[in-house]
């Protein structure tokens, strides 16, 4: 057995992160804590001044999660029972729970299959007259182009609300996602490019009346201590999670320029294979929070990896029209979004973090190479045809 064989290759490591932080931190931890201001405060304040600098928005909102950053933001948008709102079938949970818990409904549609962002005929498919918003994911670190979904948006007057849990730095078009002005989410759950020790997270905008109601709404409606001027909540961002964050987007656009090389590590060395790589179009800074391949008998190859010592994800297993969640009330069973149901059976996610070695590379590449020489390759992106998914009348109470 050579070295690289006993080679184990985690899909995430926050510990080698940390390892290279480690002074900074406890400097800024010890700071808040000498302060005494746990709530609010001044590391709250700076660290929003520093993102919205980062971003290029003119206003940053710390909330404590991304789950709460989306719920703040339809509320602020007044998006609440009788509302739908248009979500990816393909992403994290939260995007769809968010609109649940203002009492919204979620409407799925399919995906793109080459891309994994929503697929814009697909939107149309399910647009009602009860459509108030779209909530466009910004999946896996790759800016979603936003131009067709902005130009209907415009049209029928609807909402957009992005959610930006994955895509930290990400860039289309030479802006940032987070500064397109609208009401843009991002989460810093630990795993996030940009992590905090614990839950954290934001919302971006340029309108100074959506920011001033979102800072009601995450503290109980009160622009001072006893005064509530409307109901609120409390989805306040901590002290100790905004002086974390502040060392860490130090670091941001170094850490996602680490992740970029070993995308395209990864590229070079699988590209002679029946794998199915991320596609990234000239002129977008992808930051890869996630590196999603698709291949074919992906459960027999993640096996393969596994067995040799690789961990890997699968972002996500169910889509959310097949959740236990959201079976009893839109109903839309198998074969409703057919993309997202193949990439569901598909998709694999390769280990991916800035300290990723390429020594580390090279081995999930070499196993997985291996265990693909005889499966069939995947079939090519099939674009989501009108009429191929259940339309707007499908989600009729
Ligand atoms: C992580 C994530 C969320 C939720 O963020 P939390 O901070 O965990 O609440 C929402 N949407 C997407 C796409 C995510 O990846």
């Amino acid at each position: 057995m050579s070295v690289l064989d006993s080679m184990r290759v985690p899909f995430l490591d926050l510990r080698a992160q940390f390892a290279g932080i480690q002074d900074e931190i406890s400097a800024a931890i010890d700071a808040v804590l000498s302060s005494g201001q746990f709530v609010g405060g001044r590391y709250v304040a700076q660290f929003e001044e520093e993102f919205a600098k980062y971003t290029g928005a003119r206003f940053t909102i710390g909330v404590s999660s991304g789950t709460a950053a989306l719920e703040l933001a339809l509320k602020a948008e007044a998006i609440g029972p009788g509302d739908e709102v248009i979500v990816p079938a393909n992403t994290f949970f939260a995007t769809a729970e968010a609109v649940s818990n203002v009492g919204a409904k979620p409407v799925f549609a399919d995906v793109n299959p080459t891309v994994f962002h929503l697929d814009i005929s697909a939107v149309e498919a399910v647009l009602t007259p009860r459509t108030r918003a779209i909530i466009p994911v910004h999946l896996f670190g790759r800016a979603m182009d936003l131009s067709e979904i902005e130009l209907l948006a415009n049209e029928r007057n609807l909402v957009l609300i992005e959610d930006a849990a994955q895509a930290h730095g990400a860039e289309s078009g030479g802006r940032k996602v987070g500064a397109s002005g609208r009401l843009t989410c991002f989460s810093c759950y630990p795993g996030k490019n940009l992590g905090a020790y614990g839950d954290a997270g934001m919302i971006t905008t340029n309108d100074e009346d959506l920011a001033k109601r979102l800072r009601l709404l995450r503290d109980h409606g009160s622009p001072a201590k006893y005064q509530h001027t409307i109901i609120g909540t409390n989805s306040r961002l901590d002290a100790l999670q905004a002086a974390v964050l502040s060392v860490k987007l130090r670091y941001l656009d170094q850490w996602n320029a680490k992740r970029r090389e070993h995308a395209q590590s990864y590229q070079r060395l699988l590209k002679h294979s029946t794998i199915f790589l991320p596609q990234v179009p000239a002129g977008s800074e992808h930051v890869f929070h996630l590196f999603v391949i698709r291949v074919s008998a992906r459960d027999q190859v993640r096996q393969s990896l596994a067995n040799a010592g690789i961990e890997t994800g699968i972002h996500y297993p169910v889509p959310l029209h097949l959740t236990r969640a959201y079976q009893d009330f839109t109903y839309p069973g198998r074969g409703t979004f057919p993309t997202a149901e193949t990439l569901a059976d598909e998709i694999l996610s390769l280990p991916m973090f800035p300290e990723l070695t390429e020594q580390q590379i090279s081995r999930v590449a070499e196993v997985l190479l291996r265990s693909t020489e005889n499966v069939d390759p995947v079939a090519p992106g099939v674009e989501y045809r009108k009429g191929s998914a259940k339309t707007a009348s499908a989600y009729a109470d």
